[in-house]
């Protein structure tokens, strides 16, 4: 069995468990950055750099939605030719800001509607012989469309 990996060294927790996004929040304003902010707080008003690392929500609202189809630039691996996708932009409630990222395979803008409730996935970008990187991508959360095709 491969060894999973974040593809994106500390922007991502890939357990494929319970994936989580690592961000930073500010320990002065409480703000939150993601990617991480290394050296002072972004908050024009607030300008500390007492930053810390945290995992953020793992689920959020979708807030908008476009598909790629452009092939995105080195470090991004794609498939040859490239196969356009569709990206998220999903706003965490807790942290109050908006991540990008890309939606899960198999799902497409058709099945996606503003304000729908998203959850944070991890798949495998690309595999070498040992080791399968990974990336986070958001899909329609499964537990609350369940919960609501339950309903009588
Ligand atoms: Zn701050």
């Amino acid at each position: 069995m491969k060894t999973k990996v974040s593809a994106r060294e500390g922007w991502f927790d890939a357990n494929p468990e319970r994936p989580r996004l690592i961000g930073s929040r500010c320990r002065s304003c409480r703000s939150y950055f993601f990617p991480q902010e290394a050296f002072a707080c972004r908050n024009p008003s607030c300008g500390s750099s007492e930053l810390e690392d945290v995992p953020l929500s793992a689920t959020g609202t979708l807030w908008s939605y476009t598909d790629n189809h452009y092939q995105p630039p080195a470090p991004y691996v794609s498939p040859d030719p490239f196969v356009p996708y569709a990206i998220a932009a999903v706003e965490l409630a807790d942290e109050q800001m908006v991540v990008l990222g890309q939606v899960a395979n198999g799902v497409a803008t058709a099945d996606l509607k503003v304000g729908m409730r998203m959850d944070l996935v991890a798949e495998t970008l690309y595999a070498d012989d040992a080791t399968e990187y990974l990336v986070w991508k958001w899909t329609p959360a499964a537990s609350s469309e369940r919960a609501d095709r339950s309903r009588p």
